[in-house]
C-alpha cells in the first residue's frame, strides 16, 4: 500500500517522498482515512508506530484550506510531556514544509513569553502540556473557541500523571462540536471512562494488540543484585560496544549516579531528569542524538516523546513499578519496525514488578545470569526470608543451570 491511496492531498505526498517515508505503516493506513473523513478516532497505538503522522497529516490536510485569511488555533494537540509536545511539534513542522500552516508549541518549566510571542504571529496547530495551556487560557492569551480538532496523544501517560482535572477543564472550554482524537499506548478503566467522556461515536482503531510490546524488539532480563547493575550496564556497553543506548532508572537521584558511574568507566553519558532545567535538558538528549554521548540516563518521564531514529538499544537499569512504563520504556527502540534490543536489570527485589509486566503483556520471561555478575545468594537468602519464596522463574533458571544465554556468555565481563 502506498500513501497516495490514503487519500492524502498531492502535496503531503510530495513531502512524504523527500522524508523517504514509502509505506504508511498500519496505524497510518487504518487512521489517516478516518481523520480525513472528519470522524472521531480511539486509537490503541505505541509509540514507535508512526501514530504521529497518522493524525498530523490528515490534520494538516483537513485544514490546509483556510476557511478566513485570520489566524486561529484549529488543532489543539495534548501530550503529557514537554518532550514529547516537541517532538509533536516538530512533526508538524517536518509533515507540512513549505506550507502555510503554522505550528507552536507550549509547555511549563519554560519562559511563557517567547511562547506568548510565538502564538501572536499566528498558530493553526497548537500542541501543548495541559498545566502550561491552561494558564494560557486562564490569562485568557489564547482563544479555544476556534478548535476543530482535540488530539489526546499518550492519553494512558496523561491520566498517570494526573492531568485528569486540567483536561477536564480544558475540554469545557472547547466549541462541543468537534472532532476529538484519542491515542493510547494502554487500555485501563481510567482510560476508557475519560474516552467515553469526550468522543462521539469513535471509529475504534487497534493495530497491535492491546498492551503488546512492540513487535522486534528483543527483550532480555538479567538477574542482578542492585550493587553490581551499574557494573553490569557499563560492561554490557563497553563489551559489546553499544553506541547509543537509552537508560531508564527510577530515580532522579539514580540517573545522576549512574551518569557519573558510567563516565568513570569510561562511557560518556548525559542525565536527563526533571530537576534538569529545559536547557540542560534539551542539550543532552542533542548530545546523545548526535553520538557526542554514548548513554542517556534518564527517568521515565523525561525520555517521554523522545525520538530518536533507530535507537538500538534500552536499559532498564530498575523496572518500573508501573508496569505500562515498560512498554513505554521499551518502544524507544524498535521505533517504526526496526530491530531493537531490550534488557532490564532485575534485582530479586524487583522480581514482583517482572511478574506485573508479564501479566500486562501476556508474556513470560526467563530470567538469566550473566557470568561474573550471577546474584550473591547470601543476599538473595537473605532478601527471600523477609519477602516471599524464590520465584519460579528463578528456580526455572537455576534448574536450567542458566548462567546466562549463549549471547551473554561471550566476552569476559569485567570483576568489581
Ligand atoms: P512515532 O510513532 O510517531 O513517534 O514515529 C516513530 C518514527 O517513525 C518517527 O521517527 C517517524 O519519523 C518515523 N515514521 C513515521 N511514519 C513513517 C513511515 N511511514 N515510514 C518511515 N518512517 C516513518
Amino acid at each position: 500500500m502506498s500513501f497516495s491511496t490514503l487519500g492524502l492531498h498531492t502535496d503531503l505526498l510530495a513531502i512524504l517522498d523527500t522524508l523517504g517515508y514509502q509505506t504508511p505503516t498500519p496505524i497510518q493506513q487504518a487512521a489517516i482515512p478516518e481523520v480525513l473523513a472528519g470522524h472521531d478516532v480511539m486509537a490503541g497505538a505505541q509509540t514507535g508506530t508512526g501514530k504521529t503522522a497518522a493524525f498530523a497529516l490528515p490534520l494538516i490536510q483537513r485544514h490546509l484550506v483556510r476557511e478566513t485569511s485570520e489566524k486561529a488555533i484549529r488543532v489543539l494537540v495534548l501530550t503529557p510531556t514537554r518532550e514529547l509536545a516537541q517532538q509533536v511539534h516538530k512533526s508538524f513542522v517536518k509533515y507540512s514544509r513549505g506550507l502555510s500552516l503554522n505550528s507552536v508549541v507550549a509547555y511549563g518549566g519554560a519562559s511563557i513569553n517567547p511562547q506568548i510571542d510565538a502564538l501572536n504571529e499566528g498558530c493553526d496547530v497548537l500542541v501543548a502540556t495541559p498545566g502550561r495551556l491552561l494558564e494560557l487560557a486562564i490569562k485568557e492569551l489564547i482563544d479555544l473557541s476556534t478548535v476543530q480538532t482535540l488530539v489526546l496523544d499518550e492519553a494512558d501517560r496523561m491520566l498517570d500523571m494526573g492531568f485528569i482535572v486540567d483536561i477536564e477543564r480544558i475540554i469545557k472550554r472547547l466549541p462541543e462540536t468537534r472532532q476529538t482524537l484519542f491515542f493510547s499506548a494502554t487500555f485501563n478503566d481510567e482510560v476508557f471512562v475519560l474516552s467515553k467522556a469526550i468522543l462521539k461515536q469513535p471509529k475504534l482503531i487497534e493495530v497491535a494488540e492491546r498492551n503488546a510490546t512492540a513487535a522486534k524488539i528483543e527483550q532480555r532480563f538479567y538477574e542482578v543484585d542492585s550493587t553490581r547493575k551499574a557494573g553490569l550496564v557499563a560492561y554490557l556497553i563497553g563489551s559489546k560496544n553499544w553506541q547509543q543506548v537509552l537508560i531508564f532508572t527510577r530515580t532522579k537521584q539514580a540517573v545522576d549516579e549512574l551518569a557519573k558511574e558510567l563516565g568513570k568507566d569510561g562511557i560518556s553519558a548525559a542525565a536527563v531528569h526533571g530537576d534538569k532545567s529545559q536547557g540542560a535538558r534539551d542539550r543532552g538528549l542533542e548530545a546523545f542524538k548526535t553520538g557526542q554521548v554514548r548513554a542517556l540516563v534518564a527517568t521515565d518521564v523525561a525520555a517521554r516523546g523522545l525520538d530518536i531514529q533507530q535507537l538500538q538499544y534500552v536499559i532498564n537499569y530498575e523496572l518500573p513499578y508501573n508496569a505500562e512504563d515498560y512498554i513505554h520504556r521499551i518502544g524507544r527502540t524498535g521505533r517504526a519496525g526496526q530491530a531493537g534490543l531490550a534488557v532490564s536489570l532485575v534485582s530479586n527485589k524487583e522480581k514482583y514488578l517482572l511478574e506485573d509486566v508479564e501479566k500486562l503483556t501476556g508474556e513470560h520471561f526467563i530470567l538469566q545470569w550473566m557470568e561474573g555478575f550471577e546474584p550473591n545468594p547470601m543476599a538473595q537468602e537473605e532478601a527471600s526470608s523477609t519477602k516471599s519464596k524464590p520465584s519460579k522463574k528463578t528456580l526455572r533458571a537455576k534448574a536450567l543451570g542458566q548462567s546466562g544465554s549463549k549471547k551473554a556468555k561471550a566476552g569476559k565481563p569485567r570483576r568489581r
